[in-house]
This record gives C-alpha cells, structure tokens and sequence, in this order.
C-alpha cells in the first residue's frame, strides 16, 4: 500500500509529466476515470486515453457537459488521423434517426450510429466529429483531435456536429440548439476553431438534403452562417 501511495505521487516527477489541460482549470488523467465536469481531447500529453477532466464550472467548456467516448460506450476507433488545428470550417448535420432525451437513449442511438458508420460503411470510427442530443449533452465522436468522416472533400479542415433526429419538418429542441451553439463556442476558446470561422449545413458541400429543411434555415440565421461554397 505504501509503495502505490509513494509511486503515485513520484511517477509523474520522474516522468516530467504535467497534470493541467493547457491553459485550462482541468486534470489530465485517464478516462475511465470518474470526472465531475467531462472529457475534452487534445488538450494532454501522453496516449489518447489520458485526457482532461474539465469540472463542471471551469474552463472554457463550462456550459457545455461532453459525454466522452467511455461513458458512452464507444469501440475504439481502427484508425486515426490527427487534424490540424484550428480549422475555420464548421458543418451541422442530422442523423436521419428518431431523436432522443436522456444520457441512456441518446448514448445507446450513439453506439449504433458508430455501428453503422464501422460495419457498413466500413469508416475507422463513427464519423462525425460530435453528436448532440436534445437531452442538452454533447456526444463525443472523433473530438477535437482526429479527422472526422463527415463532410466528403472537407474532413481534413473542418469539424462537424451531428444533431441526433430528423430536422426536416421541425427543429431540435431548444436544449439541443443550446448546446450545439456552446460547443463550437467552446472550440473557439480552446483554440481548434478560428474565431472567423465559417459555418455551413451539410447540403452546402454536396448532394444531400442534410441536415434537413427545418434545420438549415435556423443555421442561416447564425452569425457565422456562410452563404455560397465552403
Ligand atoms: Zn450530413
């Protein structure tokens, strides 16, 4: 017992490693690990497992409550490619699938969207970069680090959130359209995304009707909304 007490506190200076996120008021340690607050990537040193904790509260990311990877239940990803930050392209998407309200249903549509990104479209990971459910969470997907798979010819510059429902004739609630904001509020402050960014509906950079009619007109009515090509 007293060598782990004694080891736990001497490791970390033998190895030189620090334990704060940055410039953040968060912890580095591993993810599997309780957290008050939730897991941001991209901001330790180490393996992709040894994160920051970022307490509810703190940082830059105070409003917004990511649910990581591990508390969803995420496969690890086959593969990954680090993206270069910050991007100055931001896409909104929708699932296509019924929405959802709570962390259990929101992170069990989760796990089956990266089942169908993995096995049948043969992606390394679930492709969007994040997920939000209108039970006002963030889901995590390939986060703030890796190059997603979610908007063909733009991936390897741009991050993209994924609104979990069908926003074709009707709009995400208010906690959803909330958190999404917040989000890519919160990767301006952590340094991912320019503070000129552009954002685009999915639509705008291919042939598809995402992220639904409804949907697209609300986004045009964000600031960093971006009419013409990305
Ligand atoms: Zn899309």
């Amino acid at each position: 017992m007293m060598l782990v007490i004694v080891l736990g506190f001497v490791v970390p200076f033998v190895l030189g490693a620090d334990t704060g996120c940055l410039n953040l008021s968060g912890t580095c340690q591993e993810d599997n690990l309780p957290c008050s607050g939730g897991y941001v990537s991209g901001l330790c040193s180490g393996h992709a497992s040894r994160r920051c904790c970022l307490p509810t509260g703190s940082g830059g990311c105070s409003n917004v409550n990511i649910i990581s990877r591990a508390q969803w239940g995420a496969r690890s990803p086959t593969h990954v490619s680090y993206i270069s930050v910050p991007v100055s392209e931001f896409f909104i998407h929708h699932t296509e699938s019924p929405s959802c309200s709570s962390i259990t249903e929101c992170s069990a549509r989760v796990r089956g969207i990266q089942n169908y990104h993995m096995d049948s479209r043969g992606w390394s990971d679930i492709g969007y970069s994040f997920l939000v459910g209108e039970d006002g969470n963030v889901y995590e997907g390939r986060g703030w680090s890796h190059v997603g798979a979610h908007t063909a010819g733009y991936n390897s510059r741009s991050f993209a959130a994924s609104m979990i429902g069908s926003y074709m004739n009707h709009l995400p609630n208010s906690k959803a359209l909330t958190a999404v904001k917040n989000l890519i509020a919160c990767g301006v402050q952590l340094g991912k995304i320019t503070s000129s960014y552009r954002l685009f509906g999915h639509r705008d950079a291919g042939q598809t009707n995402c992220p639904g009619d409804a949907l697209y007109a609300e986004i045009q009515t964000w600031p960093h909304y971006s009419h013409g090509n990305p």
